[in-house]
């Protein structure tokens, strides 16, 4: 999805929250009347959630039960992140499919920050991580970040402009780590060597680049002084290295897909916002490859839709959490095998023109209360023959 020649940030922003959001409780009946405008048979659809394992994601389960009649499949992964071996049986349990995918970031309206969500069940309301899964990757990543703020420099002497920079983070042979795009930060002769103006005991001061003047503007230098560069380390100016396993059960594919945005996602406001919206579109990307190259869903009308649920904190008198709905993209496959991608745009306005009520929505009390009446099943004894 990311990769080096594209412009990440400007990748990042297309995901807009404005005008896009839509609480659950009108999303699921809207994206279920956008199914049947598809052809898709009321009764015959098999709608699967890609969440997280977080139990903030339950509310979302019972209303998708509620609008299409049975508990979804389920191709969720923690953080996020889709099973997509899971296509053949979803496939092979309905006529028609739905997947529904989604990170999800935690909301606190009182202090309006993102990747804070108060847990009701804990013992004194408390206010834990949202996502916590992406949070734990992030830790390293923000770690290295904090350290090179502090410990990159900026000076002026006889009105010349210099960087110094710790030998920690100039070391190119670490083996994981932050790695300086020093192109854009000193002046260069050739890469092969560095000509530091002063070696200090443990860092080294370099004439600062004209690109790096123009970017931080010259007034960012102290006239007297130095002072570490800080907020001024933009996500133009570094990378990150780190040995990712391929196991999708650990890290792995999550950590994978935050890797290349990882420079915006550390330096952003709300990392775990911008780390869930940079994984949403990785995984949108990955998962809808699957299902035009994969065999599963040939001969069956699907859609698969991707997006940021938000997980605004319930107050103590309430019971679940008011969900948000992002879209970012979705994925239509019909029988013939033709297959249309909708961009956040297109999938918000098609969203949109679709009724907030759903004729066929499950009375769900009732129908657990149904159950209580119906005659019970005896199971034969298990040494019984069939024919006695
Ligand atoms: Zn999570």
């Amino acid at each position: 999805m990311y990769s080096a020649n594209i412009n990440i940030k400007g990748a990042l922003q297309d995901f807009s929250l404005e005008g896009t959001t839509f609480p659950y409780y009108d999303f699921v009946p809207r994206l279920y009347n956008f199914c049947l405008s598809l052809g898709f048979e009321p009764g015959k659809i098999l709608p699967s959630r890609a969440f997280c394992s977080d139990e903030n994601q339950g509310y979302l389960n019972i209303l998708i039960t509620k609008h299409f009649g049975t508990f979804p499949f389920n191709h969720g992964r923690v953080g996020g992140i889709v099973a997509t071996d899971r296509h053949g049986p979803h496939a092979e349990h309905g006529k028609d499919l739905v997947i529904i995918h989604a990170n999800h970031v935690g909301y606190d309206s009182e202090t309006c920050s993102f990747g804070i969500y108060h847990r009701r069940h804990t013992e004194h309301f408390e206010a834990t991580s949202s996502c916590g899964k992406i949070d734990s990757v992030l830790e390293w990543y923000i770690a290295q970040y904090a350290f090179a703020k502090e410990n990159i420099f900026l000076h002026r002497q006889d009105n010349e402009f210099l960087v110094s920079i710790d030998n920690q983070i100039l070391n190119e042979n670490k083996i994981e780590g932050l790695f300086l795009h020093l192109d854009n930060i000193i002046e260069v002769e050739s890469h092969e060597e560095l000509r530091p103006r002063k070696a200090y005991s443990t860092s080294k001061c370099f004439e600062a680049s004209s690109k790096l003047r123009e970017l931080l503007g010259e007034t960012t230098w102290p006239d007297n002084g130095r002072q570490p560069i800080g907020e001024k380390l933009l996500p133009e100016l570094f990378g990150f290295k780190q040995h990712v396993s391929s196991d999708p059960e650990t890290h792995g594919l999550l950590e994978g897909n935050l890797i290349p945005p990882m420079p915006w996602i550390v330096s952003s406001r709300f990392p775990l916002l911008t780390a869930a919206q940079a994984n949403t579109q990785a995984e949108f990307d990955r998962t809808y490859r699957t299902m035009v190259n994969n065999q599963e869903y040939n001969g069956k009308r699907a859609v698969f839709i991707s997006g940021l649920n938000i997980d605004i904190s319930p107050h103590e008198t309430q019971e679940f959490p008011l969900t948000t709905f992002v879209p970012w993209a979705a994925f239509v496959r019909e029988i013939n095998g033709h297959c249309t991608v909708l961009e956040q745009e297109d999938i918000v306005n098609n969203l949109f023109e679709q009724s907030e009520n759903n004729q066929n929505e499950v009375d769900l009390e009732a129908a657990i209360h149904q159950n209580k009446y119906t005659q019970k099943i005896r199971f034969m004894p298990l040494d019984q023959k069939v024919d006695e």
